[in-house]
Order: C-alpha cells, then sequence, then structure tokens
C-alpha cells in the first residue's frame, strides 16, 4: 500500500514526523508538504504561479517533498504521475490545534484530505485538539490504526474522515465516537488595535462559543475527552432546503 501524508504545517513540522513513523508499517508513505506553514489556508490552490517540488531530507530520517503550495496543491501534486502516481490512501496531518465544527472550511489540515476525496482516493485529516500539542503519539498511533481499517473498507466516492484527538495520554483517553460536524461559533471575532503610528489595525481573536455544545457532535466528543470520527461530504447540498427553496419559485426574468 502507497500513503500519502502531507499537511499545512510545513514539511518539517513534528506533526508530520509522527504521522510517517506511525504509518511506516503499514506501507510505502510518501511525504509531500509544503515549504512553510500553511495553517488556516483552506482549499486553496495555485493557479497564477509556478509550482515547485523540492527533494528535502527529513530531520527523523528519510526524504520528503517539499513544495511552495498548499495542502491542496500538494495532495494534487502526490496524485499526479510526476510523484509516481495516485496513492492508496490520503492522511493529512497531525495539527496541533483542533479542526471541529465550522472551522473546518479554514483548515488546510481538512483541505488536504478534501483533494484527496476530490481524487477519488480514501483520505484522513487528523488533528490533535490543542494549538500547543507537542507530543503527537495517541494521535499517530490511532491514525495507523483507523488508516489500516479504512484501507481494508475504503470510504465511499466524495467522503472522507475528519478526526480530531483529545490532547491527553493515551490511557486518558475516554474512548471512540462517531460525530457529525458541530457548531462552532465566535463572539468578539475581530479584535481592533492601535499601532504604534495610531493607526487601526485589526486581528482574528475572539472566544469560542461552547455553553450550547451540541451532543454527538465533534465538539461535544472533544470536551468530553473521546476521538472524534466525522464522515464529511464534498457535496454541500443542504437537502432539506432543496424542496422549500424550490416552492420558493424563483422565475427570472420578471
Ligand atoms: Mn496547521
Amino acid at each position: 500500500m502507497k500513503i500519502l501524508v502531507t499537511n499545512d504545517d510545513g514539511i518539517h513540522a513534528p506533526g508530520l514526523a509522527a504521522l510517517r513513523a506511525a504509518l511506516a508499517d503499514l506501507g510505502e508513505v510518501i511525504a509531500i508538504a509544503p515549504d512553510r506553514p500553511r495553517s488556516a489556508c483552506g482549499h486553496s490552490v495555485t493557479l497564477h504561479k509556478p509550482l515547485r517540488l523540492a527533494r528535502v531530507r527529513l530531520a527523523e530520517g528519510g526524504e520528503g517533498f517539499a513544495s511552495n503550495g498548499t495542502p491542496s496543491d500538494c495532495v494534487a501534486l502526490g496524485v499526479s504521475e510526476h510523484t509516481g502516481g495516485p496513492p492508496d490512501l490520503v492522511v493529512a496531518g497531525i495539527n496541533p490545534g483542533p479542526n471541529l465544527g465550522w472551522d473546518l472550511t479554514y483548515s488546510g489540515t481538512v483541505a488536504a484530505a478534501m483533494e484527496g476525496a476530490i481524487c477519488g482516493l480514501p483520505s484522513i485529516a487528523v488533528s490533535v485538539a490543542s494549538y500547543g500539542a507537542t507530543d503527537f503519539s495517541a494521535a499517530a498511533d490511532f491514525a495507523r490504526y483507523l488508516s489500516g481499517a479504512v484501507a481494508k473498507r475504503g470510504l465511499p466516492q466524495g467522503t472522507f474522515l475528519n478526526v480530531n484527538v483529545p490532547a491527553v495520554a493515551r490511557q486518558e483517553i475516554a474512548g471512540v465516537e462517531i460525530t457529525c460536524q458541530g457548531r462552532l461559533r465566535y463572539e468578539n471575532r475581530i479584535e481592533r488595535r492601535t499601532d504604534p503610528r495610531g493607526g487601526a489595525y485589526f486581528w482574528f481573536s475572539g472566544d469560542r462559543i461552547d455553553s450550547r455544545l451540541q451532543p454527538g457532535s465533534d465538539v461535544h466528543a472533544i470536551a468530553g475527552g473521546k476521538i472524534s470520527i466525522t464522515p464529511i461530504r464534498l457535496d454541500l447540498t443542504d437537502q432539506g432546503l432543496l424542496t422549500g427553496l424550490r416552492e420558493w419559485n424563483l422565475q427570472w426574468p420578471e
């Protein structure tokens, strides 16, 4: 089995090293990742400048490829004939920081798995639910376990798995929950500050509103110390509103 690993934190990120090591005994692992941190780049792709790919030596041993592109670019490159053709599995991570609820839409880690699914490949995004995470061992072990299961059973076309692991020691993990994508809201999202010359600037900050956690959601599972696995579809259609919206009977020109 050939496994493509990538991330949005850069080819030398410790989360990627942990993932490579964990998956090594499942098959041939190829690392293609951005040459710099690209967190929160979403599903952006490089269309208006050359995309480069450089072979790099990795501190933990072996080689990988660094690209000046985004995580999605890295998956597209990894699936192409230029890097030996499509892998059997795409795994993105391990991201230091949760990817839960509506934050999925910003995530470069999740976008990499999304690109894998677009390419028709079983794909998994893995995150540890702490921005300061340095211990990826539990998440790496779980990534190996889940990769084995996905390799055996496959995933439906157009669906990938988004996995979040609590930032605790393995023996403190409260279990595994299959979840839906929750809601994640922030208040006071944009903070206004003043620069030394008196000009205004703005900075994303804000507090997560966790008061209405929805049971069964990814946010709820992580709050309860469980590993969350959410099946995510590329199809964003609101099936429930299809009929209602058709009943608006929108006609143009009137
Ligand atoms: Mn990241």
